[in-house]
């Protein structure tokens, strides 16, 4: 693997850190005083529209997509440390266009979308005007496993459409006022074998029986303006043109779509654990305890050194499953995905505890940004697969090679 980054991701890298510290950190505050003074924490403040209009003019606006046709064409390898960067501000990710759920809907929707689902859903994606969210967990099932999602998505007597009947939850974006498209999956075939029954549809959110009915918090966080929202798919009628690929693609769609969202989430952790890293040694220089700095503490100290060589451990793995992505393919990398998927949420985590312990109680509150970084950084070792099923397959793989 080669060490060296070429020189156009050193530039937009260094574009990026200028733009970060112009644009991004001094209108973090902003951004959560608009959410919090909005007539609902459901609308989206100005500053978030005027921050994306500023990043897409300096052409930092959607670098995540490999594909030449539609994005960047910059590889995962040239990705990751510009994504790492974008993670160190909640807000960032939005900014350049580059934030989940979109990310992978939009690689959906470019590698298995028909030229009329491209013009209708991934161009005003790609143009940042409409956000989507992703529907796959289900309340009622054990959604780690995605052979047991029981909606169903029944072919129209005549063949015309499908109606979709179901409940899902954690459908991330969904309470976003510009959230327009869901892509939904569900059972086409209840009878087909088990990696074949399922299949995606796209379901405008405005569609007749499509009840958003509530957003559920993570530790009390609503991740307003985007939400993830629980909605009942209620004898919901689209097109037979809504199909994705085609029937019992889903499982395969899923697959595809979850290397590269599972590994921009990585990129981002590291991102986030930098930056605790960099606030724990500000703070622990300014802040003196029975008469030195606590910086000067030997276990502060130790903690600093300690995160300093987990943080590098977890790039080096991510940098890895990049390369071997660009040269492999996503599914050969599988393995390396899934390792990097357990280390990076576990790494931020303890890099974040011991940052949050450095600030004191200041630490817990609202007044810095690692609460809400430790929040969701716990949830992503739920969110797209919990740890357990990513060891699992780990394990599987390793053993083949016996
Ligand atoms: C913040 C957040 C955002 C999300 N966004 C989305 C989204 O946009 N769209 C979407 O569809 N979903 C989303 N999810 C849902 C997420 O993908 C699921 O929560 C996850 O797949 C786990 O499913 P489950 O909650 O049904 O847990 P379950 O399947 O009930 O599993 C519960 C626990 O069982 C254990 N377990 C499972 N399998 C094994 C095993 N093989 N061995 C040992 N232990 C095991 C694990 O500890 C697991 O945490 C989001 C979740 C969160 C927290």
């Amino acid at each position: 693997m080669d060490f060296d980054l070429p020189e156009t991701t050193q530039h937009l890298s260094r574009r990026l850190v200028e733009f970060m510290n112009e644009e991004v950190y001094p209108n973090e505050a902003l951004y959560a005083e608009q959410v919090r003074q909005g007539p609902s924490p459901w609308v989206v403040p100005q500053v978030m529209e005027t921050l994306k209009a500023r990043a897409r003019a300096a052409g930092l606006w959607n670098l995540f997509l490999p594909n030449k046709e539609w994005g960047s064409g910059l590889s995962n390898l040239e990705y990751a440390p510009l994504c790492e960067i974008m993670g160190q501000s909640p807000i960032a990710p939005e900014v350049f266009n580059c934030s989940a759920p979109d990310t992978g809907n939009m690689e959906i929707l470019a590698r298995y979308g028909s030229k009329d689902q491209q013009q209708q859903w991934l161009v005003p994606l790609l143009a940042g005007q409409i956000r989507s969210c992703f529907s796959m967990t289900e309340p009622d099932v054990a959604s780690s496993d995605a052979t047991n999602i029981r909606t169903s998505i029944r072919r129209l007597d005549g063949g015309d459409g499908y109606e979709v009947n179901g409940r899902k939850w954690w459908s991330s974006g969904a309470g976003d006022p510009r959230c327009q498209i869901a892509i939904v999956m569900g059972k086409t075939n209840p009878e087909a074998p088990i990696h074949d029954q399922q299949s995606m549809v796209l379901v405008p959110l405005d569609t007749p029986g499509v009840h958003i009915e509530r957003m559920v918090s993570v530790f009390g966080y609503d991740a307003a303006p985007h939400g993830h929202g629980e909605i009942h798919y209620d004898h919901v009628r689209v097109p037979a043109e809504n199909l994705l690929w085609a029937e019992g693609k889903g499982f395969a769609i899923a697959q595809g779509r979850l290397g590269p969202g599972r590994i921009h989430h990585c990129m981002r952790l590291i991102g986030v654990a930098e930056r605790a890293l960099e606030m724990m040694m500000e703070r622990a220089s300014s802040r003196v305890t029975f008469g030195k700095p606590l910086v000067q503490q030997g276990v502060i100290r130790n903690w600093i050194a300690q995160s300093r060589i987990e943080i590098n451990q977890a790039r080096l793995l991510t940098l890895q499953a990049a390369d071997m992505m660009d040269k492999l393919g996503n599914k050969a990398a599988r393995k390396e995905i899934a390792m990097i998927k357990v280390v990076a949420p576990s790494m931020a985590l303890r890099v974040l505890d011991r940052a949050i312990q450095v600030f004191g109680a200041k630490g817990v509150s609202h007044d810095t940004v690692l609460a809400q970084f430790w929040a969701h950084t716990r949830a992503l070792r739920l969110a797209d697969g919990p740890d357990e099923v990513h060891l699992e397959a780990i394990a599987k793989l390793e053993l083949r090679r016996k």
